[in-house]
């Protein structure tokens, strides 16, 4: 049976061949959610569930050719913009996707969870510049959000200078994975400037590799599938995350990765 019309979503990431986390979780966070995911590739990494070995960004006419060549064929529903690697590519893809109307969720992904940095140079003013101004939802960490904010965030009281600072520099909404205080795991949330805290129980589970992935996916999905009431996109994100981190497969020999289930 041919279903109508189809939910299509784009990812613009690295790849990690392990499958935990980049434009590897994206596409399989997409088909969970029977959305049709496209990707166009930024960079390689060599790494498994242990390390990051090595990163190789593609020259950003070969990443903008794939974009132009998806984007003449088949156009999505939303966007998520994953590891760019550098300046460059930051201002080039940011660019290219002007003229795109579709909502864009742009997390600023500058370091793996092994501590390994995915960017060359630094690519925090442009990302300012350039891609928070293009972006429906950015999705940053506690530490990427402090970087892009210039704002310190060691306790959830900081996080809504923090949020007040990315809709300023031109996101239209923002998500910040606050981290772990009190046995809680915390995230903030600014919605058309309003704010508001998500508390969720802290998982003993160690599925976290690709876990920002999958949390900006799952978003996109949901995007893709036609909602677009930002809390309850927010919210679908954040309960799927939990869910994939929850799935307890013991893969690999380092941070299991997380992996999204249809529920
Ligand atoms: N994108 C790529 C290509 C990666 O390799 C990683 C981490 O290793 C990430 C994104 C970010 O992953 P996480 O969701 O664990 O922060």
């Amino acid at each position: 049976m041919i279903r109508f019309p189809q939910a299509v979503a784009l990812t613009i990431a690295g790849s990690d061949p392990s499958g935990g986390a980049g434009l590897q979780a994206d596409l399989k966070t997409f088909q969970q959610f029977g959305v049709y995911g496209m990707s166009v590739v930024t960079l390689i990494t060599v790494q498994n569930t242990l390390q990051v070995g090595r990163v190789e960004v593609l020259s950003h006419d070969l990443v903008i050719a794939q974009l132009d060549s998806v984007l003449a064929d088949i156009a999505p529903k939303a966007i998520k913009i994953g590891a760019l690697g550098n300046v460059a590519l930051v201002e080039r893809v940011a660019e290219r996707l002007q003229s795109v109307t579709c909502p864009i969720v742009v997390d600023p992904v500058l370091v793996s969870k092994h501590g390994h940095s995915l960017v060359d140079g630094d690519v925090i003013d442009a990302y300012k510049k350039y891609l928070l101004p293009r972006a429906w939802l950015v999705t940053p960490n506690r530490f990427e959000a402090e970087r892009l904010t210039g704002l310190p965030l060691c306790k959830p009281e900081q996080a809504a200078a923090a949020l007040h600072c990315l809709v300023d520099l031109g996101a239209k909404h923002a998500l910040i994975k606050v981290g772990e205080f009190g046995g809680q795991s915390h995230h903030a949330l600014s919605i058309a400037g309003g704010y508001s805290e998500v508390q969720v129980p802290r998982l003993a589970a160690s599925n976290t590799h690709g876990s920002g992935c999958v949390l900006a996916a799952a978003i996109v999905a949901k995007l893709a599938m036609g909602e677009s009431d930002p809390y309850q996109v927010a919210m679908f994100g954040i309960r799927r995350t939990l869910a994939a981190i929850h799935c307890n497969t013991q893969l690999g020999h380092g941070i299991h990765p997380a992996e999204t289930r249809a529920m």
